[in-house]
């Protein structure tokens, strides 16, 4: 089953002056997207939803200049400067820009073996920022020099994208499931790797499913002397493990762990299915599990939700979203179908919606317990996860899981700016931060759907225009 294995896949910031980013800096095939980029803006009337897990609160203004909030309160008592550009947005939502953090610049290709999955530098940075994120960390990169270039071309304003925390390739142990993946020959690779890497410009890192307890704690050791997260997509290595290694988060959360299963040897991946039986037969809020949590939780080490990737697993469930369908190229619009009606016909012999609803519970255990947990979509598996649009449906899951709609949007911006070191810049909407902001034309915390109604995205104070952003790369999503 390793081969359906899904293709699940951290930093020092650059200087807040490359993202300072004026409209009159943009490059006019950027410019196409902006549709608000005065000196300074007011928006006003707005009902605000800060990031900080505070409840809403209405009647507020928020006002934008030299790409920074410069001030946000009660509309009554907000000064608006003179020349200010004043928008009136009554009856629309502002959240903090989105963060990212399982948001890779790549999509699994259609069609059969072997598995690939291309670089999508060309959709992608427009379909994040379209969705309302405004900062990702890519979280394993099959193409790392095009993810630096990409990341150099938007912060320089000559492409449309989010702000890009990029991760390094992939270290992967012996047993890659595709070919994008250099595999670890021992731990002194693994410590070359990272130290190449680090000097590319790389910011985090993430280990996969067949690295050995040797590299990994090589490449832990490596990357913490940069003052460099790891995290992982682990399979041979358990949580509790990883955690006494020295990692920094894992990735997908209760799904992937391995280390209850009763097939496991030291060092070694075991087979997928016995580990998810093993789960489903513990409790998350008392024993082994809640052990684990606990554990975690004692060595700081986050979790990265990615529930999108996980609900296309479960029969019928993942709603039909015809802005998906849209985005994809045709061939993989049929291929995509063909695999959800797959899933349907195996309902009756499916383990997911019973371990769906384990991961749901385990998330909501973990925050309780105190754990950071970080949210993403993962747009690999059997496709249909998508730039932006995925990343607003991840959202929408932690609400099913139980957390409020504003815990979920905290999940979302905040947590993530926290863990990317970078919560004194973005992450929730204060005055002195960068003005990255979604305004949404409805009112999530009412109906968290709404967060789907983006109308405008504000990264460092420029207004993008989601409609144009993704109209511009219809049919490109399966290919480029
Ligand atoms: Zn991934």
């Amino acid at each position: 089953m390793k081969q359906l294995a899904l293709l699940i896949l951290l930093s020092l910031a650059p200087p807040a002056s490359c993202w300072a980013q004026a409209a009159s800096k943009l490059a006019p095939e950027v410019h196409v997207f902006v549709k608000e980029d005065a000196p300074v803006i007011a928006l006003t009337h707005v009902r605000m939803i800060d990031g900080t897990g505070a409840a809403p609160r209405t009647e507020q203004t928020v006002v934008v200049a030299d790409g920074k909030i410069a001030a946000m309160g009660d509309t009554a008592s907000t000064k608006i400067p003179v020349g200010a550009k004043v928008l009136d947005l009554a009856g629309r939502t502002v959240i903090p820009g989105l963060v990212g953090m399982h948001d890779h610049m790549f999509y699994p290709a259609p069609g059969g073996a072997p598995p690939l999955y291309p670089e999508h530098a060309a959709s992608f940075p427009r379909l994040y920022l379209a969705g309302g994120v405004t900062t990702i960390r890519t979280t394993g990169s099959v193409e790392p020099y095009a993810d630096l270039e990409l990341k150099r071309a938007i912060d320089e304003g000559k492409m449309a994208g989010p702000k890009i925390h990029v991760t390094g390739p992939y270290l992967e142990g012996q047993g890659a499931f595709t070919l994008q993946m250099h595999q670890l020959k021992d731990a002194e690779d693994a410590r070359r790797t990272v130290e190449y890497w680090i000097a590319q410009g790389v910011t985090s890192f993430k280990a996969y499913q067949n690295i050995t307890p040797d590299e990994l704690a090589a490449a832990v050791k490596a990357a913490h002397a940069h003052g460099i997260k790891v995290t992982g997509h682990l399979c041979s290595i358990g949580f509790r493990e990883a955690a006494a290694l020295g990692i920094d988060d894992l990735e997908h959360g209760l799904v992937v762990d391995t280390e209850f299963s009763p097939e496991k040897k030291p060092g070694e991946c075991p087979g997928s299915v016995p580990a998810r039986k093993a789960l489903l037969r513990l409790e998350v809020t008392s024993g082994p599990i809640h052990e684990m949590i606990r554990d975690l939780v004692a060595h700081h080490v986050a979790i990265t939700s990615t529930l999108p990737v996980f609900e296309i697993s479960v029969p019928n469930r993942a709603p039909l979203d015809a802005r998906v369908l849209d985005a994809m190229l045709p061939d993989e619009r049929i291929y995509y179908l063909r695999r959800r009606s797959l899933i349907s016909d195996g309902a009756a012999k499916s383990d997911w919606p019973a371990l769906f609803r384990k991961e749901l519970e385990f998330e909501r255990e973990f925050v309780r317990q105190g754990g950071l947990l970080l949210a993403g979509l993962d747009p690999t598996g059997y496709g249909g996860v998508i730039a932006g649009f995925g990343d607003q449906r991840e959202v929408e899951l932690l609400v099913e899981a139980g957390f409020t709609p504003v815990e979920a949007i905290h999940i979302a911006t905040s947590n993530g700016a926290e863990f990317l070191g970078e919560l004194d810049k973005i992450g929730t909407v204060a005055a002195g931060k960068r003005a990255d902001l979604v305004v949404i034309d409805g009112d999530p915390f009412g109906n968290i759907k709404d967060i789907e109604k983006v109308e405008t995205v504000f990264k460092d104070g420029v207004g993008y225009d989601p409609a144009k952003l993704i109209e511009s790369v219809r049919g490109f999503v399966g290919l480029r």
